[in-house]
């Protein structure tokens, strides 16, 4: 079972608030942070949801057509706020890590995956397929920047289970794929920022439970308000209306627990959510 989930902040890039909620955003530049979820597991060893920036983004993006990526969203990140290296200040070391989830292959959610070097990797694989049949230009479009995963990538790759196992905490409709068989970590499909895009439900023994949410919310705001990111924002998005039909379920899953609160629900890049579940952000 899980013992502990905490949060760490591997890096960031600025975003306007507007583009981000065109509602009730106003026009500045907010922490758009990239986040990394620990999940402490008493049999399975130290699970991440996402590994947020390293300082390799910065060196696949050198060269034209990956320079477009950076010069669009220049990033934040010191050597000593890679995921690794906060886990090692933690006392986590990278052989303690045994399983990488990654909610889909945007750069800016797969930058550290080279750093766990005995990890296996869970992640769709329809996604990863359709990423790499796409020409070089136009996975760049798509944010996936093929070198910065590892050679041995497929290699070390655990396969997903199928999303069939009922998840009551979010009601009738949510299905999602019980990962360790136990019941502890349920990957639950969240369709429409890219082709694969799932998050997580986190079962803990003595905590609250989590519902991780990667990119199907940017902001709390966003599922909380029901508002869509604006029109720019959504050139990223592979089906804007699978997108809106899942920010509409979270707002509804919000919704029906906001009373008892019996889950905290996370999207990955709000830095206001993680400040408020005492993340380790270093300022
Ligand atoms: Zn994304």
């Amino acid at each position: 079972m899980v013992k502990k989930v905490s949060f760490i902040e591997a890096g960031y890039c600025k975003q306007f608030e507007k583009f981000v909620n065109p509602v009730s955003g106003k026009w500045r530049q907010i922490r758009f942070t990239s986040s990394v979820a620990i999940i402490e597991h008493a049999k399975e060893g130290v699970i991440l949801f996402d590994t947020g920036y390293s300082p390799r983004f910065h060196e696949v993006t050198k060269y034209f057509p990956e320079k477009i990526y950076s010069y669009i969203t220049p990033i934040s990140i010191r050597p000593e706020e890679t995921a690794l290296e906060q886990l090692k200040v933690r006392g986590i070391q990278e052989s303690d890590v045994r399983h990488v989830i990654l909610s889909h292959f945007h750069a800016d959610h797969v930058a550290g995956v080279s750093d766990f070097k005995t990890a296996k990797y869970v992640y769709s694989q329809q996604e990863y397929s359709y990423f790499q049949n796409l020409p070089r230009f136009t996975q760049v479009k798509h944010a996936f920047l093929k070198a910065l995963l590892p050679q041995d990538f497929e290699e070390r790759t655990k396969r997903m289970p199928e999303f069939t196992v009922a998840v009551p905490e979010l009601g009738p409709p949510w299905r999602g794929a019980d990962l360790f068989n136990d019941g502890s970590v349920i990957l639950i499909p969240l369709q429409g920022h890219s082709i694969g895009h799932f998050g997580l439900f986190v079962r803990s023994e003595n905590e609250e439970c989590h519902f991780l949410l990667g990119d199907a919310a940017w902001l709390s705001t966003s599922f909380k308000e029901n508002i869509m990111p604006s029109r720019l924002a959504q050139f990223i998005f592979y089906n804007r209306h699978d997108y809106q039909k899942t920010l509409e379920s979270i707002h509804q899953v919000y919704l029906d627990q906001k009373e008892n609160s019996k889950f905290k629900i996370i999207p990955c890049h709000c830095h206001q959510t993680l400040l408020e579940n005492n993340v380790g952000v270093i300022k």
